[in-house]
């Protein structure tokens, strides 16, 4: 019956009543298999701008209710997806509380990179996005590198009062909520952590041990992430679970990369150089000549170059070019949001043309590394 059945993708309690509700399923969309609330079908598909736009919505009120209360502000932020994953306005939304970034998923970056200077970096990110933070803390939530760092930060921020943990979809804040249960909390039981998005819904409340709480919200879903545009089954494609491998290519202008059927990076115009990717290495790079990009492109997405399927490259929006000028001198980023970033480091200047699809965050951006 229906008032026992659960969501195949959240495990939310099913309802046909109230639209705005958590377990909304439409009478109509009962009989499919699985059954799965609108929300999770939404965020399955959600080429769809509306839905997205609701979730947006949606969290921007939570976002604002933060405002009344007198509580210490965590956003988590994934250090793979910056941009793509800093909520931003932010600021105006959780008034005078203070806010600490905890930037997760340091372990993807290469052993050699220099933490000190990441989180320089971050701090000015942070700031040129118009976002004060009292503190800035790197950390691993799966890997548990710098969660001494985490508790401690809140422990000093904290003053006695409630933890509002809010971050974007995919960013590991589930994993991080479930370690402070562990070391910080007075609750034993986990909560569920994965690969899909949208996946904690509500906020939740977990108890400490001087009657305060720490308040998990529900993920935010941002369009502009690759992650939020693929299909479910590859994400685990699209998230590296490993230590990035830096890809370096040197290029001829002419000359074209594909980021596995996903994007497309085309070297315009400038002298011979070398450009480092940073993406999942599970992702297939493939060189070739900028003259033949579109016809491989036509004869070889979803297959050669790498999944999603053809019939699933279909269901996401067509791409959009992005120009971009790296000047003389100059070392830049080239962002894709949830693929990762192309590192340009360009004696001679560059003219680059990015082809992602559309509503994907891409931009240039002062080198993390
Ligand atoms: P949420 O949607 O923000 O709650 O994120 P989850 O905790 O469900 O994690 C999303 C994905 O990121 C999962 O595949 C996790 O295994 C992965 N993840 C979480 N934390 C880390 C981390 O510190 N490093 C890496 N490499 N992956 C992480």
């Amino acid at each position: 019956a229906l008032h026992e059945a659960s969501c195949a993708g959240c495990g939310v309690r099913l309802q046909t009543e109230t639209q705005e509700k958590p377990g909304y399923v439409p009478e109509s969309a009962l009989n499919r298999d699985p059954v799965i609330c609108q929300r999770c079908f939404r965020i399955r598909n959600y080429n769809e701008a509306a839905s997205v736009a609701i979730d947006q919505d949606e969290f921007l009120r939570l976002l604002g209710g933060i405002a009344e209360t007198d509580s210490l502000v965590v956003h988590i932020v994934d250090l793979f997806d910056f941009e793509g994953s800093l909520i931003s306005g932010l600021q105006r939304f959780v008034g005078a509380n203070p806010v600490l970034l905890v930037v997760n998923k340091v372990d993807l970056l290469p052993k050699a990179v220099n933490l000190n200077r990441i989180r320089n970096w971050v701090q000015q990110q942070a700031k040129a996005e118009g976002l004060k933070t009292v503190d800035v803390v790197l950390c691993s939530a799966k890997k548990n590198i710098g969660f001494d760092r985490v508790i401690e930060a809140l422990d000093r921020y904290r003053g006695g009062r409630d933890v509002y943990v809010v971050g974007a979809t995919n960013v590991g804040k589930s994993t991080l909520i479930n370690r402070l249960i562990r070391d910080y909390s007075d609750m034993e039981e986990e909560l569920t952590t994965s690969r899909y998005p949208g996946t904690t819904l509500d906020a939740i409340y977990i108890p400490l041990d001087d009657g305060k709480y720490i308040i998990d919200t529900p993920g935010i879903v941002y369009p502009s992430r690759m992650t939020e545009i693929v299909p479910r089954g590859f994400l685990q494609t699209l998230l590296p679970d490993k230590p990035i491998k830096p890809h370096v290519y040197q290029l001829n202008d002419g000359q074209t990369l594909f980021i596995g059927s996903l994007a497309r990076f085309d070297f315009v115009e400038g002298e011979r150089q070398s450009f480092t990717f940073y993406v999942s290495n599970a992702l297939n790079l493939h060189r070739t000549k900028l003259e033949r990009a579109e016809e491989l492109y036509a004869e070889h997405r979803g297959g050669l170059l790498g999944g999603p399927s053809v019939e699933q490259l279909e269901e996401m929006p067509a791409w959009t070019r992005h120009s971009l000028r790296v000047k003389r001198g100059e070392r830049k980023d080239v962002f894709i949001s949830g693929v990762g970033w192309i590192q340009v480091n360009s004696d001679s200047g560059a003219l680059l043309d990015v082809y992602a699809p559309k509503g994907i965050k891409v931009l240039l951006r002062n080198s993390i590394i």
